[in-house]
């Protein structure tokens, strides 16, 4: 079975200004693994579709499921990275990465050694007692994919996590993620309206539609070097 199952969604937004079609029929399969990026134009509704998966928003019709079982609410198994990181200020980046094992009431010394795994994972070591207005962009960013993994998230969900780092920074950033996700076996499904970072990231690209976000076609980039 699919990690994720996406069949038939639509979604409506009703506002005081009206009602917006952000999703019309959308379908999406992604297996464990997978690293399968969302390209389109600005408003298709890539993000929508990501926060449907994310189960922080629920399809007007259609059904969204994690391992055939659809998807209630968010949960930590499908962490989400956004754009302008969603770090905690008030905490360092031991404590943000850690947050999450210590929400869910993980004892303190494993909370400790499970942050401690993760800032390493993503080279910030000399950085576990720093907070986030002391760190530049791409740090940050790695941040906030340690502490989506140390809340043990299966699926990785990120909306254009890239997309406000300057171009050096972006570019080693998507190397260290390919690095993580080969070796972690990480599920990722990353949104981007860019398509040169789609087809260097991607096993398979999703292409959405303008308008309604209609999927339209799912084209498989065959990677040489994996
Ligand atoms: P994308 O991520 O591809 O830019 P979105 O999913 O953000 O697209 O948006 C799809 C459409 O739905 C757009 O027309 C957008 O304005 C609208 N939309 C998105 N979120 C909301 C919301 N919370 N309320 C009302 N309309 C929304
Ligand atoms: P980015 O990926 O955003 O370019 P780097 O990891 O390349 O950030 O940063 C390179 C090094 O520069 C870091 O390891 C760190 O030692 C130092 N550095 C970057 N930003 C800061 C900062 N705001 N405060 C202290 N040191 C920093």
């Amino acid at each position: 079975i699919p990690i994720l199952t996406i069949r038939d969604v639509s979604k409506t937004y009703t506002t005081r200004g009206g009602r917006t079609e952000a999703l019309r029929g959308a379908g999406l399969t992604v297996q464990r693994g997978e690293f399968v990026c969302l390209l389109g134009a600005s408003g298709c509704g890539k993000s929508t579709l990501l926060r449907i998966a994310a189960g922080f928003e629920a399809p007007s019709s259609g059904q969204a499921l994690m391992w055939d079982k659809p998807i209630a609410g968010p949960a930590p198994s499908r962490g989400m990275v956004f754009q302008d990181y969603g770090l905690f200020p008030w905490l360092s980046v031991r404590d943000n990465i850690g947050f999450g094992p210590k929400s869910r009431g993980r004892p303190a010394a494993e909370v400790r050694e499970t942050a401690r795994r993760y800032i390493d994972l993503v080279g910030l070591g000399r950085f576990a007692d720093a907070y986030p207005h002391q760190l530049s962009g791409g740090m940050k960013q790695r941040v906030a994919i340690a502490r989506v993994l140390a809340n043990d998230a299966e699926m990785v969900l990120m909306d254009e996590p890239f997309g406000a780092l300057d171009a050096m920074t972006r570019e080693r950033l998507q190397d260290e993620l390919l690095d993580l996700w080969a070796r972690t076996g990480l599920t990722v499904l990353f949104v981007t309206h860019a398509i040169e970072e789609a087809i260097f990231l991607a096993d398979r690209i999703v292409m959405m539609s303008p308008g309604p976000g209609r999927i339209e076609a799912v084209h498989t980039v065959d990677l040489p070097r994996r």
